[in-house]
């Protein structure tokens, strides 16, 4: 099996490559891959740049090129939900775009003719991060998360993005993930540890806390992996 584990900056997957300690690097359509062996299975990590389009190619790449039948993203996100505070974490339920809009036509926020608003998370991969959670002594929130090609700070744009997609975080990267995952059978899981909160202050919280928060995010992803080997 070969299990691709994902985030959107280097950041992202400092913390899973520095535990692994060995791997081979390959580069390929402009981004490096990461193999290495890890208990007995085949490990794919990369980090894709920031945004839709980068991260698309790069799930494609784990999927299509590097044979990976999972897919775990690590990560950080900005909150919407007041419940979530920096350093806590979220498992996204399901994913929307919130900068799609083809609205002119009639069509809701998020939807393209044969696409669909949501793009609903692996279901067993949600049980055992449930499982995870209870061992870790965390808690884990469940949400959904809403992605788009767009730092938020703005307190009324976040808000937005609350009541049109009912989404409790925001990033840059989920959705598109979840679509190429969707389109080519592969489970995913989307995880993401809270930065920032969306606001005027998002930028100072995220360049303050993207560390302990991808921290945060990337043990969670490895105690997953340990879980899957298991
Ligand atoms: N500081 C970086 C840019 C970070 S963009 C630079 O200067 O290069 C924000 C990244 O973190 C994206 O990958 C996104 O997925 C996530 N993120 C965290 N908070 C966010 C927010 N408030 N809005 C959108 N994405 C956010």
């Amino acid at each position: 099996m070969t299990l691709a584990i994902m985030g959107a900056m280097p950041e992202e997957i400092a913390p899973i490559l520095e535990k692994l300690g060995e791997y081979k690097t390959t580069k390929y359509a402009g981004n490096t891959y990461y193999e290495a062996n890890y208990k007995g299975i085949q490990l794919v990590i990369a980090y894709s740049k920031i945004g839709k389009v980068f991260s698309t190619l790069t799930a494609t790449t784990m999927c299509e090129h590097f044979g990976a039948t999972k897919l775990l993203f690590s990560g950080v996100a900005g909150a919407i939900s007041p419940k979530l505070k920096v350093g806590d974490l979220i498992v996204a339920t399901k994913l929307a775009q919130h900068d799609l809009d083809i609205t002119a036509f009639g069509h809701p926020f998020g939807y393209v003719p044969e696409g669909s608003i949501y793009v609903e998370a692996d279901k067993e991969l949600l049980a055992l991060s449930k499982e995870v959670a209870l061992e870790m002594g965390k808690s884990v929130q469940e949400g959904i998360i809403a992605t788009g090609d767009q730092f938020v700070a703005d307190e009324e744009r976040k808000n937005w993005i609350g009541e049109i997609f009912h989404a409790d975080a925001l990033e840059m990267e989920g959705a598109s993930v979840a679509v190429v995952c969707d389109a080519l059978h592969v489970p995913f899981f989307i995880l993401r540890a809270i930065s920032d909160a969306a606001d005027m202050d998002a930028s100072f919280s995220f360049d303050e806390f993207l560390e302990t928060s991808a921290v945060e995010s990337a043990e969670f992803v490895m105690k997953m992996v340990d879980k899957i080997v298991r």
